[in-house]
């Protein structure tokens, strides 16, 4: 369908003034909002309309670009020169000016809904430190907090059993207000039952009328093998009580795994550093290592396995969460090179050195040929 021209929509000519803008939106607006026509889809059509041209001609930067560019100035993508980087008027900013200018006077599925989040109890975060062990295997874990639970005497009504609650007087029970602002009705949240509708006369004494309690609450979860520092789980409703029959909140469990004193993680893979001797690195041996199970594993290390060689370990790291399989365990070998000999060691060292030829040592051989072509060069 082809839009409208702004002007013509509002019925008004070019050179019409702010004011011949405002008055001629201000009748259609009248003739046609939805409260005056409910279930009418024409005249919320046209009210649309109306609110959308009036939007941009009483915006001046926005009347500008429309006075030059027409409708395209603000179709969104339009790529065209002269007028990218502005704006478009997308629906995003179309609800905007319609909240603007009525507030919520939409159908009432949108204003039951805001209602009850106006009721919703608050998330509620618990933070929960964990050893690197316990993430590998998982756990159940019993936590205790504070937090607001349902009254029980009055079933969350905040009213004394065996009387309902009134209807708010401010309001009539609608939760929301209205008041005139310059010619527009703006529509608000009752400041007197924070849209709940409600007025509590007789209320429950266990709660004040509250509908709620202060209270310390015990919850067991089960923390998933796998979880990572900085995971975070949900536990939905078991956050604060909502307010007159508004649903908990949840409880957000932010988990933080401590460093361990063998192994770094690097999400599913661990790591460690392992140190061997000159002796075992030039002859070879079989090592022992821990697992993060508590367990064993055997490496073979090769004889003449230099300083920083890495062995995996398939399957020996963390567990994927909600997977049945693991990451690996990386073995990095650091040779030591042995501090203070006694004479025996010194004597075999030195009785080495002097055996020691240029085969033996490769990196050594490579290196002085290179300085001694340097050398000469
Ligand atoms: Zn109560
Ligand atoms: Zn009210």
């Amino acid at each position: 369908m082809a839009k409208r021209d702004y002007y013509d929509v509002l019925g008004v000519n070019k050179s019409a003034t702010p004011d011949e803008l405002k008055s001629a939106y201000r009748k259609l607006a009248v003739k046609y909002h939805p409260d005056k026509n409910p279930g009418d889809k024409a005249a919320e059509d046209k009210f649309k309309e109306a609110s959308e041209a009036y939007g941009v001609l009483s915006d001046k930067s926005k009347k500008e670009n429309y006075d030059n560019f027409g409708h395209a100035a603000f179709e969104n993508g339009g790529g065209r020169g002269g007028f990218s980087g502005f704006g478009g008027f997308s629906s995003a900013d179309f609800s905007d000016i319609f909240e603007d200018f009525f507030g919520d006077f939409g159908g009432g599925g949108r204003q039951s809904s805001r209602r009850k989040s106006n009721n919703r109890g608050s998330d509620l975060r618990y933070d929960l430190s964990i050893s690197l062990e316990e993430a590998y295997t998982g756990k159940k874990q019993n936590i205790q907090f504070s937090t607001t639970e349902k009254c029980v005497t009055c079933k969350g009504s905040g009213a004394k059993p065996g009387y309902n609650p009134d209807r708010c007087t401010y309001c009539g029970g609608n939760g929301r207000v209205r008041t005139n602002q310059g010619f527009f009705t703006v529509q608000q949240t009752c400041p007197q039952c924070s849209g709940s509708g409600e007025e509590i006369t007789n209320p429950c004494s266990d709660c004040s009328g509250q509908g709620n309690k202060q209270t310390s609450k015990k919850v067991s979860v089960t923390i998933p093998k796998g979880v990572d520092d900085g995971t975070r789980i949900r536990l939905a409703g078991k956050g604060e009580a909502g307010t007159r029959g508004g649903a908990s909140g949840d409880l957000y469990l932010f988990i933080n795994v401590e460093s361990h004193q063998l192994f770094k993680r690097s999400d599913v893979n661990l790591f460690f550093e392992f140190p061997i001797s000159i002796a075992d690195a030039a002859l070879g041996t079989t090592i022992e290592i821990p697992t993060i199970d508590g367990g064993k594993a055997k490496i073979k290390i090769p004889d003449g396995t230099q300083n920083g060689k890495q062995f995996r370990l398939k399957g020996k790291g963390m567990p994927f969460m909600r997977r049945g399989d693991y990451g690996d365990l990386y073995v990095q070998v650091k040779t030591e090179v042995p501090v203070f000999l006694n004479k025996d060691q010194k004597e075999l060292l030195e009785k080495f050195r002097q055996i020691e030829n240029e085969k033996s040592n490769p990196s050594i051989k490579k290196f002085f040929q290179k300085a001694k072509s340097f050398w000469k060069s």
